[in-house]
């Protein structure tokens, strides 16, 4: 269904404060988006956001590059996955070197939009959702990835159908939200689905959008 995004993003912008989002998305480097996807599957930004940072810390990503996987799925190891991450992080950074002798994504500045898009989800690990990550915030490229809250929302407010695949969702975003929205969108829904439009017992007495939202149980959450 049909939906003004330009009336949901001013009035999610009212409520909340972007300034309070940190990692992943933030992250302006490819390459940090990269690994910062990567890290971030199945786990949350307070166990991802320490363990990224002591990464950036100790190593450069040629260093990392050489790391035998072993080394790196210790150091990762809270953030969940960790002999699957640290082998594919690895494995990128290795290839990455081998294709451009140097640890590097700058090449994909110089591909189109799909041609970028379909480099990346070829690489193991890298699936439609963290390939428009990378490229919306390492890239500033107008992607919009669809996480599971915004999923969530999208579906209750009626812009998706219910049986629809979150990668359909997504190209679907990415053909109808005007391009100048995408980044704020993207994570005021965030946020609007971590504080407000929860998985279960939704406030919708104190919803933003509630005007603009079709879920038929709305009103039943009134007073959560
Ligand atoms: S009214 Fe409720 S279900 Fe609809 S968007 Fe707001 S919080 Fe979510």
């Amino acid at each position: 269904m049909k939906k003004d995004f330009k009336i949901i993003t001013r009035k999610l912008a009212k409520t909340y404060d972007l300034r309070e989002m940190d990692f992943p998305p933030l992250i302006r480097d490819p390459l940090d988006s990269l690994v910062g996807v990567i890290l971030s599957q199945n786990s949350t930004d307070k166990v991802t956001i320490p363990i990224f940072r002591f990464l950036k810390s100790s190593y450069s990503y040629e260093e990392l590059s050489r790391l035998n996987p072993s080394v790196l799925e210790k150091i990762i190891r809270p953030c969940g996955l960790a002999p699957s991450k640290s082998k594919r992080i690895i494995k990128i950074l290795r290839k990455l070197k081998q294709e451009n002798e140097k640890v590097s994504l700058d090449f994909l500045k110089d591909y189109s939009k799909e041609d970028a898009f379909n480099y990346l989800t070829s690489l193991e690990g890298i699936g439609p959702k963290s390939a428009a990550v990378i490229l919306s915030f390492g890239f500033g490229q107008p992607f919009f990835p669809v996480d599971t809250h915004i999923y969530r929302v999208l579906k209750r407010i009626g812009f998706a159908k219910e049986k629809e695949s979150r990668i359909k969702v997504q190209e679907n975003c990415e053909k109808l939200i005007p391009d100048s929205l995408k980044h704020d969108l993207h994570l005021l829904l965030i946020m609007h689905g971590r504080k407000t439009c929860k998985p279960s017992n939704p406030r919708c007495g104190s919803c933003p959008i509630f005007n603009e939202c079709n879920w038929k149980f709305k009103k039943k959450f009134l007073t959560t």
